[in-house]
């Protein structure tokens, strides 16, 4: 699956409609609280610039229900782009995205200007990949470049439609998550090992039923290990439970035996009668989980467990923490399973969500190999499936 990227085309001269996400965080007046997305687009922006292009960027943000509103206005990017840059983003508060002053804007362009274009998802069509609003996108430019991984997963206007008009390649940031996350599953360095954790089986069943055809450990810790240890015949109190999950659980152990997967689960647990921060807790074994406890993390010999897995691993996948993380009394095997990680020689990938957010709190961050910026789009690669907005790219 190896794509196009900007570095594989000629940009010199031509106009280039980039799609990023900048689908950043604002407080109540408008001012932008994280501005990684921004800076993480970077790269890709001054690439692009030093080659003697002009560029259009394009992005959403939030769900403004198919119509302009101001509390959604991408006005606060272009601000903050702009100081990043050290030059003028041109930008138009153009409810129509498309307008008659962004196409006059974007004919003006001249190689090393920027524009960005008012939020798609102020046109209804947006979300519909409606090929006219795709059209009038790509009549803007001459090449389209997709750097927005989160938002990769769907199929809209912005990330698919327009490719069907113009050549696609990708930028950066998705060329870094297709290298790390397409190698990890295609081609992977042995032992690889996955780490699955959170709250639900549901969500994560198809992560589980592709990882298991390719790791040779899978361990799986968090809210979503009790289903798996009641499939097994523990009885594990007022732990989290997919009742309707159990038997699929079965499946996957039994699928993991077949293919000769080692799977870890806990061994023993921190259990709380109640999720608070100051609930009075107990470490337990796996079979001595007091009836009216449920237990909110992994217990220190499961993560000396995890730990040695992950030690001997040479790639080494993680979605989902080990227990309730956000109260420091459940957080001791999040930050067991991120210090691994960081520890040890493999190639190591974050694949986004709360686990993302847990290893930037702990500030492992730069001992990570990859940390995906997608969340659901993160989750459909790994379950295999083909991500449209990557789809859409051109072969290499
Ligand atoms: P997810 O979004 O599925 O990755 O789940 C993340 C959430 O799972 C976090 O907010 C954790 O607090 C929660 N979580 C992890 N382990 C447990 C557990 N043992 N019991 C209840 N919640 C958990």
């Amino acid at each position: 699956m190896s794509k196009k990227t900007v570095s594989d085309i000629d940009l010199k001269g031509k106009k280039v409609l980039m799609r990023a996400d900048f689908n950043v965080p604002l407080d109540e007046n408008g001012v932008i609280t994280d501005e990684t997305r921004i800076t993480a687009a970077l790269p890709t922006i001054n690439y692009i610039l030093e080659q003697g292009a002009s560029l259009i960027l394009m992005s959403h943000m939030g769900r403004p229900k198919n119509q302009p509103n101001p509390k959604y206005s991408l006005a606060p990017v272009a601000q903050r782009l702009s100081e990043l840059l050290k030059r003028e983003v041109i930008f138009n508060d153009d409810g129509a995205v498309t307008g008659s002053v962004t196409v006059a804007a974007a004919a003006g362009l001249k190689p090393g200007e920027v524009l960005l274009l008012q939020n798609t998802r102020f046109r209804g069509e947006e979300e519909k990949n409606d090929q006219g609003f795709a059209k009038e996108l790509a009549d803007l430019g001459d090449v389209f470049v997709n750097d927005a991984f989160g938002t990769a997963h769907r199929a809209h206007a912005s990330t698919v439609g327009i490719a069907e008009f113009l050549p696609g390649v990708s930028g950066f940031l998705i060329q870094k998550e297709l290298d790390f996350m397409g190698k990890a599953l295609e081609n992977p360095e042995r032992p690889f090992v996955a780490i699955l954790g959170g709250i639900k089986v549901s969500d994560k069943i198809g992560v589980i039923s592709n990882l298991l055809e390719k790791v040779d450990t899978l361990i799986i810790g968090g809210g979503m290990a009790f289903t798996f240890l009641k499939a097994q015949g523990y009885e594990i109190g007022k732990s989290l439970l997919e009742a309707e999950k159990l038997e699929l659980a079965k499946k996957l152990i039994e699928k993991a035996k077949e293919r000769g997967v080692t799977l870890l689960l806990p061994v023993d647990v921190v259990a709380a009668e109640a999720v608070a921060a100051d609930a009075p807790f107990v470490v337990v074994d796996i079979n001595a989980i007091p009836a009216n406890s449920m237990g909110l993390d992994i217990g220190p010999v499961t993560a000396a467990t995890f730990t040695k897995a992950i030690m001997g691993a040479k790639t080494v996948i993680w979605n989902g923490p080990m227990g309730v993380f956000e109260m420091p009394a459940f957080a001791k095997g999040t930050a067991a399973v991120a210090k691994a990680m960081d520890d040890c020689d493999a190639v190591t990938i974050i694949g986004g969500g709360d686990s993302a957010a847990a290893v930037k709190i702990l500030g492992y961050e730069e001992g990570m190999s990859h940390i995906s910026t997608g969340g659901g789009a993160t989750l459909e690669f790994l379950e295999g499936k083909k991500l449209p907005g990557i789809e859409i790219l051109q072969d290499k």
